[in-house]
């Protein structure tokens, strides 16, 4: 076990060759220590969002989330059971960009106004535009985002856009914060342990460096896939992307476990398995969750029940009358198209799990 001193006030503890940023335990100061010649650089700009939540106020959370989202608050106490709870102080490298975007492309529309030219050859109309955005984008400072889970697809872009990347604007990305209370950006502190108030603080492993160059890639496909929305064929898009600030802030979240063991008639369809919720510890927003009742023990009660009911007028247009028999084949239809919904979604569960197996950044 190595040794390492802290460039500020020369205490010594344990020296981690996964952290790129060495945090020291005493005095809170974090500093990088140069591979070949061995200095030791100290780093400022380092924050942190205090934490908001504590191990006591975990079921309240709960309790109100799942109060809002199940048909029967009454049950709530008896169906559902906190199984765990963890929070955790996360890095994000927090780049901010002013990002411009230039974009051409044909659309396929034919009403002309005032300001579009009409391409004579073919009666499509050319169009072009710009657009600005600023934003503190967020990285995370680890060296794989499926650690802690939830964290992958962090970013809801406003616009229609497809999102497979983990880095997110912050200021849209944490949730709305109460009344009178800070957003979150400006919430933060010089980075002390005491601040943490007793969750674990994760260590920094990942350089400003190649937190900036994903930043700036993600960025750019971003608005490459806005400009998209714009317009039917997008010949040209170009984004210059201006760097104005670097910072490390350390972010509090909450992972709770949770089962649901439905005593109703649900329970037949559902299987007791355990089901996961993000909260962002400093403004308590709930940011992903696994819910209750997921699509497929949804379309399988449908397939329950509209069997029955085919099979009900199956042995009526036997004994009453031949019309039932209409129902039936009606019934029957949605419960083979049911089946063969599941039985997609399925394979398409499958298929991106490999997907996301084999993104997984390596050796890094
Ligand atoms: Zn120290």
């Amino acid at each position: 076990m190595f040794e390492v001193s802290c460039a500020s006030c020369q205490a010594s503890f344990e020296y981690n060759p996964d952290d790129y940023i060495h945090l020291c335990p005493y005095c809170s100061a974090g500093f990088i220590i140069d591979s070949e010649e061995g200095a030791k650089d100290l780093i400022g700009d380092h924050y942190v969002i205090p934490s908001n939540i504590q191990k006591e106020n975990i079921e309240e959370i709960f309790n109100d989330w799942i109060m809002k989202r199940y048909h029967n608050p009454s049950k709530i106490k008896s169906e559902f059971n906190i199984l765990g709870s963890y929070g955790v102080m996360l890095p994000y490298w927090v780049i901010s960009v002013e990002a411009h975007t230039f974009w051409s492309g044909h659309s396929a529309k034919k009403n002309l106004y005032p300001g579009r030219v009409r391409d004579l050859a073919s009666g499509y109309l050319k169009e072009e535009g710009r657009f600005s955005r600023r934003y503190r984008w967020a990285i995370l400072a680890r060296k794989s985002p499926k650690e802690h889970w939830g964290l992958e697809r962090l970013h809801h872009p406003r616009e229609s856009v497809m999102v497979d990347w983990e880095g997110f604007p912050l200021d849209e990305t944490m949730g709305v914060q109460d009344e009178g209370v800070k957003p979150i950006y400006e919430a933060k502190v010089p980075f002390k342990y005491e601040q943490a108030n007793e969750i674990a603080v994760a260590s920094i492993q990942t350089k400003e460096l190649s937190a900036v160059t994903r930043a700036k890639d993600q960025i750019n496909e971003y608005h490459r896939r806005m400009a998209k929305t714009k317009i039917g064929t997008l010949y040209e898009h170009r984004t210059e992307i201006e760097v104005v600030g670097l910072h490390i802030v350390h972010m509090p979240f909450w992972f709770i476990r949770y089962s649901f063991s439905p005593k109703s008639f649900f329970k037949f369809f559902t299987t007791v398995r355990e089901r996961r919720i993000l909260i962002q510890g400093y403004t308590k927003a709930v940011l992903d969750a696994e819910l209750p009742l997921n699509t497929s023990d949804k379309v399988m009660t449908n397939i329950v029940v509209c069997g029955t009911l085919g099979f009900i007028c199956l042995t009526l247009s036997v004994f009453i009358s031949p019309l039932f028999y209409i129902l039936f084949v009606l019934f029957v239809l949605i419960v083979g198209l049911s089946s063969w919904k599941i039985i997609n979604r399925e394979k398409t569960d499958l298929d991106t799990i490999k997907g996301k197996e084999n993104n997984e950044p390596v050796g890094s």
